[in-house]
């Protein structure tokens, strides 16, 4: 026996099949019992919600020989519209007829009277894509319609339905269908088809649906295509494309190891399988964004896309700036995926920019250097150190990434005279080598300086390898000694100074005066960033 997809098989056969718009059906059985049926139906509503569905049940009622005022499914008239083969009930797609020739050919046959049944009932599908002119063709006949007559308009969107059209018709909105009802109804499918199906797949269907009854067993039968007579939540997210939160997990996990070829395999894959790379880019987004709150708040409550245990999974992978860091890679390559012919190639080169991200345990400096420039460049000579083609194929740029705890570490060692001694001779230096504007010292001491830019681009212009070596020397000109310039994002230094009050905070505390409102923490900040640079984080 040839399969019947489940959306044929199981479309209401009675007004009591249909799911979620009881407030419909039970207004149209009143006015199929009362004989007070209009002769121009609006049905409008989402896509999958059962007006296509309705407008059947009502054509077969009218029709059917049976009494009761419902289909009997079993007369002439019942199976031949269910077989779309009723002489007297014309189906008619305006998205693929939209023309007026279309609609004066239907009109004309209105004319006629039924030949099978009672009635004769137009279902004009998608109406909001007619022509104007077929629209004002179809008016005409809407003022006086012949009694046999009954017009029924299905669209998803009815501010694009001529006015005039709307107020000839009696509109029903339908509503999307609940989440739960569509489980139920699932689950009652499921049970008569004898198919086994965990409760957490009918939900994840239920959900991917969004409120369209149709849409949920269309995803159901791809399911059982798939996975047989046993379907669980997994089966649905591999049919769907959508990652499961476990291999989410995993291309982290790899990142974190810097695993790079399983990385690469695993992205492969779920690309290969069909897997949506903008949604499962913004779900990374999401598992690094909670785990990032997690990790601040401690609050699994704040918790919606990943549980407690997996948050602490990932906060053991990570610090919180490399996660932040890897949001804003993934937050740029998802706008790029709009224009991309070759998604998978963003996504990869996003996946090994977060490698890259995870360096902190590595020395500064990670390549090996073969010309390193040794002689003393001239001041005028500096924009040219650092553009200076490279002999053999162009080089990736060597960029320092410092951890917390190295950053940490600098404060520690700076001091605020120092800090303000560089300050007032900072801008000389600025106006000398580009790449520093905008800038401005967060602390510094004999041999280290932190200085904080306004965009991530810039800390990758000052950290790069040869600009580390203009502003060695530059510094040891200027400043008296030679220092190791490090630039951060306003972002970091707020996670920084978060950092160092966790690293610093209790012990000075307990130690000198508890009961005083400024902590010594705090002194120290102020006395490390000064009073004003040091507030504009508490902002
Ligand atoms: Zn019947």
């Amino acid at each position: 026996m040839a399969y019947k997809a489940l959306y044929r098989k199981y479309r209401p056969a009675t007004f009591e099949d249909v799911v979620g718009q009881q407030h419909i059906v039970a207004t149209l059985q009143n006015a199929i019992k009362n004989n007070k049926l209009a002769h121009a139906y609006l049905f409008c509503g989402p896509r999958g919600t059962g007006k296509t569905s309705v407008a059947k049940l009502l054509a077969k009622t009218i029709n059917c020989t049976a009494e009761n005022n419902r289909p009997c499914g079993k007369c002439p008239n019942c199976i031949d519209i269910q077989e779309s083969t009723h002489p007297d009930v014309v189906e008619l797609d305006a998205a693929t007829n939209n023309g007026v020739d279309e609609i004066r050919d239907l009109i004309d046959k209105v004319k006629y009277a039924p030949m099978q049944g009672k009635y004769k009932v137009y279902i004009i599908d998608e109406v909001h894509m007619m022509t104007p002119s077929a629209f004002n063709a179809l008016l005409k006949t809407l003022e006086e319609p012949p009694a046999y007559c009954i017009f029924i308009m299905a669209t998803t969107e009815p501010h694009k339905v001529l006015p005039t059209i709307v107020s000839r018709c009696q509109r029903f909105d339908f509503n999307k269908v609940p989440t739960q009802l569509i489980k139920d109804r699932l689950r009652y499918i499921a049970d008569q088809e004898n198919i086994k199906c965990e409760d957490g797949a009918l939900q994840l269907i239920a959900e991917i649906a969004e409120g369209g009854m149709r849409d949920a067993l269309s995803i159901m039968d791809q399911c059982i295509a798939y996975a047989q007579n046993d379907i669980k939540a997994s089966d649905v997210s591999a049919v769907y494309g959508i990652a499961t939160t476990r291999e989410k997990m995993e291309l982290f996990e790899c990142v974190s190891q810097k695993n790079t070829k399983e990385l690469m395999e695993k992205a492969r894959n779920l690309s290969n399988r069909g897997i949506d790379l903008q949604r499962l880019t913004t779900d990374l987004i999401n598992i690094a964004k909670e785990t990032v709150i997690y990790n601040y708040s401690h609050d699994s409550s704040l918790l919606t896309v990943i549980t407690e245990e997996q948050a602490n999974e990932i906060a053991g992978m990570f610090s919180v700036k490399e996660l932040l860091e890897s949001i804003d890679y993934l937050m740029d390559v998802s706008v790029k995926y709009k224009e991309a012919t070759d998604s998978l190639s963003y996504f990869e080169v996003c996946l090994l920019k977060m490698v890259n991200l995870t360096d902190d345990n590595k020395p500064v400096k990670v390549v090996e250097v073969k010309q390193a420039p040794k002689a003393e460049p001239k001041p005028e000579s500096v924009q040219v150190v650092v553009k200076q083609p490279e002999p053999e194929k162009p080089k990736e740029p060597v960029i320092k990434h410092l951890s917390n705890e190295e950053l940490y570490r600098i404060l520690t060692r700076s001091k605020k005279d120092i800090r303000e001694k560089d300050s007032a001779r900072w801008p000389e230096l600025c106006r000398e080598t580009s790449g520093l504007e905008n800038t401005r010292i967060m602390a510094s001491s004999e041999n280290d300086m932190i200085v904080v830019v306004p965009t991530r681009e810039q800390t990758d212009i000052i950290n790069e390898e040869n600009k580390q070596k203009v502003l060695e020397e530059l510094t040891e000109r200027k400043l008296g000694s030679r220092k190791s310039v490090t630039a951060i994002t306003t972002d970091q230094k707020i996670l920084l100074i978060s950092y160092f009050r966790e690293r610093t905070g209790p012990i000075p505390i307990i130690k000198e005066e508890p009961r005083e409102e400024v902590s010594e923490t705090e002194k120290r900040l102020i006395s490390l960033f000064g009073k004003n640079g040091y507030k504009k984080v508490e902002d």
